[in-house]
């Protein structure tokens, strides 16, 4: 399975409009913070291609896919309804009409009736048509095991604020975005991770986000073989921020890619 970090920063991405501190003013490119999300491609294969997954429609999503040449997506899971998590929604329409084929949706309930009513002209049928909408099927999943065309899917629930938030493990690979606190039901499905990402949202404590040092305490817990931290602020600038952290804990960075 490869996976493929699209983005790596907060909701206002990094650099931030009109800042010019020393994160928003790196020639860093690992300093350059598009909203989260990530590709996955997995082992199992639809038409002899690898099966093509994506977590969450960022605003930057366009971008994204021009920058990481992704082509072609089979299904999106949402881990919640944060327009930074879904605006990029409408993209994939260049999916719909290069491949001619929709995309499957995965979503809670919750976030799924979100996205109908942020995106009602895709959904409502009395909405004018012109210019195309993105055809997808939106399926509503609860906490428990699910099927992506083959792949096997374990949502893991968990707080951000007052938000309830999806996570999700593939195979050995987990990704908890937007996180402050995990219930101590969901550990068990954290346990023999390879790869965990996780939310690391900057160093002083914040209401719905893991600080550096909440995310270091709850990564050392789930002890997965190497951890990434993610949705980061431009209170840390990576070079100087990643000499601090412990071993086997690293920040990712937009463009990571790795194996699991
Ligand atoms: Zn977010
Ligand atoms: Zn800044
Ligand atoms: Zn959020």
């Amino acid at each position: 399975m490869k996976v493929t970090v699209l983005g790596s920063g907060t909701s206002q991405g990094v650099p931030i409009v009109g800042c010019d501190c020393p994160a928003c003013t790196s020639n860093d490119p690992k300093d350059k913070r598009l909203r989260v999300s990530v590709f996955i491609e997995t082992d199992i294969k639809v038409d002899n291609k690898p099966l093509r997954i994506l977590i969450d429609t960022s605003p930057d999503f366009r971008q994204q896919m021009l920058l990481n040449n992704v082509t072609d997506i089979d299904a999106v899971l949402y881990t919640h309804y944060h327009i930074d998590h879904i605006m990029g929604l409408d993209d994939i329409r260049q999916i719909n009409q290069l491949h001619r084929k929709h995309v499957e949706l995965y979503a809670n309930s919750e976030t799924a009736g979100r996205i109908r009513q942020t995106f009602s002209y895709i959904f409502d049928e009395n909405t004018y048509k012109g210019g195309g909408i993105p055809l997808v099927n939106l399926h509503e999943i609860e906490l428990k095991p699910f099927d992506v065309l083959g792949q096997n899917v374990i949502p893991i629930e968990y707080k951000h604020g007052p938000t309830t938030v999806y996570g999700f493990r593939i195979g050995d690979f987990a990704y908890l975005t937007d996180c402050n606190f995990i219930p101590e039901s969901e550990f068990p499905k954290l346990e023999g991770l390879k790869v965990l990402i996780i939310d690391a949202l900057r160093y002083r404590k914040h209401e719905t986000h893991f600080s550096v040092d909440e995310a270091i305490a709850v990564s050392h817990r789930i002890n997965a073989g190497k951890t990434y931290f993610t949705h980061m602020t431009h209170d840390i600038v990576h070079a100087e921020a990643s000499s601090k952290l412990p071993a086997n804990i690293e920040f990712a960075y937009d463009g990571l890619k790795f194996d699991v």
